[in-house]
């Protein structure tokens, strides 16, 4: 099969009917010329973001092809939403090791299936021979002036989670541990298909201050909100055990293991690959979020939405984030073991 072919048969005719079905969807020219040709609404700004994701670090290269076009593109969607931006448009350059066409027709499905639901649509790319390798580029909008940035935090907000914590990292472990355990394949899904919160960030977008989306683990991630939000003055976040509401999933004794010193709590504050969004909102903007995101449940399924915490002056301690263990009366700093994944 030639490389255009493919191309064809993959992915320009598979988005063909989407493209039919929605009308021009700012589309001027998409796959098959040197460059594809968009039209932006007016009085909006274009949010760009790039992901790639490497077999075996980022993805288990034998998972099924439909989940690792899924989550390849659901990364990409997550930084949108976590911008308050509508996705509308993605480039796909793919690195494959050979051409499998039962791989290729799973891996084209995930993406499409995704790219359908959320009116999204393929508009050009690269494929290339390699180690197998997916980058997506993904391009959306938001109202002008109207982005929903790292930087807004203010001292007095509330700290909001909207979706779960703990599930995809737990997930990764039953994906490993699969052939020794029973199937955990809620967990497992919850780590190769996660859910951008698309919506979700689309409802709380007018009334929050900042917001964030949960890659690299909660403590990580609301870290980086205070810092980009200490400009002017330094914040500091607080967040309560009590009021993250772990999935009891994760407590469950069958699913943790000793041996891995797998500890639930760790594994949602720091775990990462959740993709959940979390997102600041002043105290007198918290009523109007509330009955927004009620309004919205009733249509959709939202994720579940928690207010965990708020930003404050700085205490004594230079942590960015402090959670606090107030499961008992005396309630004290939880010392988290290890703080988010980085590459380097
Ligand atoms: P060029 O050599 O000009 O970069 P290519 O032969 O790489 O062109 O690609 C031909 C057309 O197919 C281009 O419009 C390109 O955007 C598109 N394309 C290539 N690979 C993919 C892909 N994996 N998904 C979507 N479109 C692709
Ligand atoms: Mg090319």
């Amino acid at each position: 099969m030639k490389e255009f072919e493919l191309i064809q048969a993959y992915f320009s005719q598979r988005f063909e009917s989407l493209l039919i079905q929605s009308g021009q969807h700012g589309v001027i020219l998409g796959i098959g010329d040197d460059c594809a040709l968009l039209s932006p609404c007016s009085n909006h700004e274009l949010a760009i973001t790039v992901d790639t994701s490497v077999a075996d670090r980022h993805f288990p290269s034998d998972a099924p092809a439909y989940a690792i076009g899924y989550r390849a593109l659901a990364v990409n969607l997550s930084d949108l939403a976590a911008m308050g931006a509508t996705p509308r448009w993605i480039t796909l350059a793919i690195t494959l090791p050979e051409v499998d066409q039962d791989w290729l027709l799973a891996f084209s499905q995930g993406l499409a299936d995704l790219c359908f639901e959320h009116n999204v649509m393929l508009v050009g790319g690269d494929t290339t021979k390699g180690p197998l390798s997916i980058t997506i580029q993904a391009m959306g909008e938001v109202e002008s002036g109207k982005a929903l940035r790292r930087d807004g935090a203010k001292i007095g907000d509330k700290i909001y989670l909207a979706g779960e914590l703990g599930l995809a990292h737990a997930g990764l472990k039953h994906w490993f541990e699969r052939s020794k355990s029973q199937q955990h394949d809620d967990l497992i899904d919850a780590y190769l298909k996660p859910e951008p919160k698309i919506r979700e960030a689309l409802t709380v977008a007018p009334f929050a201050s900042s917001a964030i989306d949960i890659s690299d683990g909660l403590m990580a991630d609301l870290g980086h909100i205070c810092e980009r939000s200490s400009q002017k003055n330094t914040v500091q976040a607080h967040i309560y055990l009590s009021k993250l509401s772990l999935p009891q999933v994760l407590y469950d004794g069958s699913q943790v293991d000793d041996k891995t010193l797998y500890n639930p709590i760790d594994a949602a504050l720091t775990g990462g690959d959740d993709y959940a969004l979390c997102f600041t909102v002043a105290e007198s903007q918290e009523a109007g979020l509330l009955s927004a995101y009620t309004d919205q449940s009733e249509q959709h399924q939202l994720a579940q939405l928690t207010c965990i915490g708020q930003v404050t002056h700085p205490t004594a301690s230079l942590d960015k984030v402090i959670c606090w263990d107030d499961r008992t009366e005396t309630q004290q700093p939880y010392i988290v073991s290890k703080t988010g994944f980085q590459h380097f």
